[in-house]
């Protein structure tokens, strides 16, 4: 049996002993370190605080978690978000506004366009000048011929000028709508680029992303 033991001098030595002679009965599979039973003890304790820590720190990160989800679900939108959602709601605001605004001077150039009320207003004023002076003629009988003619002449122009297709309805006029582009109109940018160029002005501002709002050209026209 003597043969088959080690003898000291090929035996392991305590790493943690060392430089004293220290036989190792264990190792450490995780630091290959060979110790004595004294020091494996002590890095078997040290290995359970080490790993007690590991647990503390991961209960504390849980615990901050949780203060964050709490703290984000009673007021989802802080500081730049909140700002940056009022400048959308602001433009959201301001672009129906125009938007309203260009599709009431459309109607209001339909309407214009359509109506004939100024030339019947004129045809009415003509009409009732010539019943003053047929009324008046009558009256007083002083007609003749050439009064007759006048009076014939200006209401057959009249007659003809009502009955006149208006420009409207000989060369009707058409919708141009220039289409808008949802996609480019309203962006938030975070790029590096925009973010160098502005970076010093919305740290003043305390914003950190710029928001361009761009109104493309609407124009409503008719012809
Ligand atoms: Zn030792
Ligand atoms: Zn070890």
């Amino acid at each position: 049996m003597a043969t088959a033991m080690k003898n000291t001098a090929t035996k392991d030595m305590c790493d943690m002993c060392s430089p004293k002679q220290v036989i190792a009965i264990m190792s450490c599979k995780g630091c290959l370190k060979d110790m004595c039973r004294k020091h494996f003890n002590e890095h078997r304790d040290k290995l359970s605080t080490d790993i007690y820590n590991v647990s503390d720190l991961r209960d504390n990160i849980l615990q901050e978690l949780q203060i964050a989800i709490d703290r984000a679900s009673k007021s989802p939108h802080t500081g730049t978000a909140l700002q940056l959602s009022k400048q959308i709601d602001e433009w959201k605001t301001k672009t129906i506004e125009r938007v309203s605004q260009a599709a009431k001077e459309a109607h209001a150039s339909v309407e214009c366009l359509f109506s004939r009320k100024l030339e019947y207003d004129q045809v009415q004023q003509k009409v009732d000048q010539i019943t003053n002076e047929l009324k008046e003629q009558q009256e007083s009988e002083s007609f003749v011929e050439t009064d007759i003619d006048h009076w014939m002449k200006q209401l057959k122009q009249l007659k003809s000028d009502l009955n006149r297709p208006s420009q409207v309805e000989t060369n009707p006029p058409v919708l141009q709508i220039q289409s808008i582009d949802w996609k480019s109109i309203i962006a938030i940018s975070t790029s590096n680029e925009n973010y160098d160029k502005l970076s010093q002005n919305l740290f003043e501002q305390g914003i950190l992303y710029s928001l361009s709002i761009n109104y493309s050209q609407t124009a409503l026209r008719l012809q």
